[in-house]
């Protein structure tokens, strides 16, 4: 059990776009291990591995509630392949940008295929939380971050704000 440190806005690896997983083997899972150990210290209810540093296309999610059992879910090469006209609006937040928070408007349904935490092919047809938290999690491994989502004068509030505070954690 390892838990790793997240990348924070404006770190450009976060702007990387990650690639396709060619093998789930016992390395990739013990990764897989890893960003569920950090995603569950944050806590958070989802992961990307580019936020661990790992430009690698997978993530995982866990929606259960406090003091519920855990839910853990892997999503191994993710691919949205279909999503509703129809559309939702939450309130997101991210790991990577700390204790900021915004309404974003997404496809309120979504189908995905993917491989498991075995390698096996699923797919999922997702709506409410679940399709949020994997569209905003599928944007991470294409270097797109929730505030991308936003208005641009906003999203330029936050970056303004992230950047200095790196500044003066650097110094
Ligand atoms: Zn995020």
């Amino acid at each position: 059990m390892t838990i790793k440190p997240l990348i924070i806005l404006p770190d450009p690896v976060l702007r990387q776009v990650s690639k396709p997983i060619e093998r789930v083997d016992a390395d990739l899972q013990r990764v897989v291990d890893d960003m569920l150990d950090t995603m569950y210290d944050a806590p958070g209810i989802g992961l990307a591995a580019i936020q661990v540093g790992v430009a690698r296309r997978m993530l995982v999610i866990d929606l259960s509630k406090e003091g519920e059992e855990k839910q853990p879910l892997v999503f191994i090469n993710p691919e949205i392949v279909s999503s509703s006209d129809e559309r939702s609006v939450y309130e997101e937040g991210c790991l990577s940008i700390p204790d900021y928070y915004a309404e974003v408007e997404r496809p309120a349904k979504v189908t995905a295929k993917y491989l498991d935490r075995e390698g096996k092919e699923q797919s999922v047809e997702a709506d409410g939380l679940l399709a949020t938290c994997l569209q905003h999690e599928i944007d991470h491994l294409n270097g797109v971050l929730f505030i991308d989502h936003i208005s641009r004068l906003k999203r330029e509030m936050v970056i303004k704000k992230f950047t200095k505070s790196a500044k003066s954690k650097a110094l």
